[in-house]
């Protein structure tokens, strides 16, 4: 299949971008790593009649530690984020959500920033972020403002991005020892997207409780959520199976999974309830100092 013609355009600055969506509006597309614009083109889901490749733009590429955050530029790309050593040390889950994250090749291309602006409700990024502290940082013609990514994702496919506006960074709060993620994704088949995903971020007090904890849904509604009842029953107590078992029906109870080619309602909410234990498990294990391999489901 072939997408229907288009005016190609390879900006070399964030500006210069924000004049060419200024001058075709919604007949223009930003196209970061391709691997999910090209596709939707080819398929005609998405015919823009004018194409902004983002890729010679240096300011928008690379990952580095400023401060006690994370900063992505939009370009990073999924391959990067998992090959980082800061990523591997301080933010596990983000190396699991990087590795469980399509094929090779899509890694290789696919954006962080593009993730995120694509908002596919079974996107991995969207929701292994939503555990963490996470802003989005947005240029438009007015300048930059950062949002959180809580507030970034409005709906499936759909975020409070303007017209004339692109995301320019990611930026991720570094968590504080004792502290431990991790990012656990069930899929059919090896590179495709989530059935259900859950990521969990917990930072323990001297006595094993949950200092702070955050449990992210991924697949599992329209758009990313926390499981906030879940969440706070496990706030400031040690788990005990008990203790989980419940937390794990909670979680069940909060996804509002749809039924497609995937699975059934019932069928998704029960892997959720799986999946979040396991996900625990892993995040405590690692803030206990215990070694957990990137996950692969
Ligand atoms: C075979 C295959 C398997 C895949 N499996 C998975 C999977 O398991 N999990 C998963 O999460 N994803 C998966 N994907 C999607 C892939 O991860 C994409 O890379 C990602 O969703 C989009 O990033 P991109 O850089 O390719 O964006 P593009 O395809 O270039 O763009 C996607 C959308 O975002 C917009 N956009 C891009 N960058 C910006 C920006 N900086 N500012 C504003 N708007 C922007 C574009 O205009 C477009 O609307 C898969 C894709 C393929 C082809």
């Amino acid at each position: 299949m072939y997408p229907a013609a288009f005016e190609y355009f390879a900006p070399g600055t964030v500006d210069e971008v924000l004049e060419l969506l200024a001058r075709h509006g919604e007949d223009a597309k930003i196209l970061a790593g391709g691997q999910s614009l090209i596709p939707m083109m080819k398929l005609r889901i998405a015919s823009p009649r004018f194409l902004i490749d983002v890729n010679r733009i240096a300011s928008l590429t690379g990952l580095r530690q400023e401060g006690d955050r994370l900063v992505m530029g939009a370009l990073c790309r999924h391959a990067e984020v998992g090959r980082s050593g800061l990523v591997r040390l301080r933010l596990p889950l983000m190396a699991d959500a990087a590795s469980q994250t399509a094929d090779v090749q899509v890694r290789n291309r696919g954006t962080v920033g593009g993730s995120l602006a694509h908002a596919d409700p079974a996107g991995d990024w969207p929701a292994a972020l939503l555990a963490l502290d996470t802003t989005v940082t947005i240029a438009g013609r007015d300048g930059l403002r950062t949002v959180p990514l809580s507030e970034f994702i409005v709906d499936a496919y759909t975020t409070q991005l303007g017209p004339i506006e692109m995301v320019t960074e990611i930026s991720v709060q570094l968590p504080k020892a004792p502290s431990g993620g991790a990012y656990v994704k069930f899929e059919k088949r090896a590179g495709d997207f989530a059935v259900a995903s859950v990521g969990v971020q917990v930072e323990l007090a001297e006595g094993g409780q949950c200092r702070s904890i955050a449990i992210s849904l991924g697949a599992l509604g329209a758009m990313p959520t926390r499981a906030r009842a879940a969440e706070a029953l496990l706030l400031g107590r040690a788990a005990s199976p008990e203790l989980l078992t419940e937390a794990g029906q909670l979680v069940q109870a909060e996804a509002q999974p749809f039924a497609d080619t995937r699975g059934s309602v019932e069928y998704k909410r029960h892997l959720a309830g799986i999946i979040f234990r396991r996900a625990f498990a892993a995040a405590v294990d690692r803030a206990l100092g215990r070694e957990v391999e990137t996950l692969h489901v």
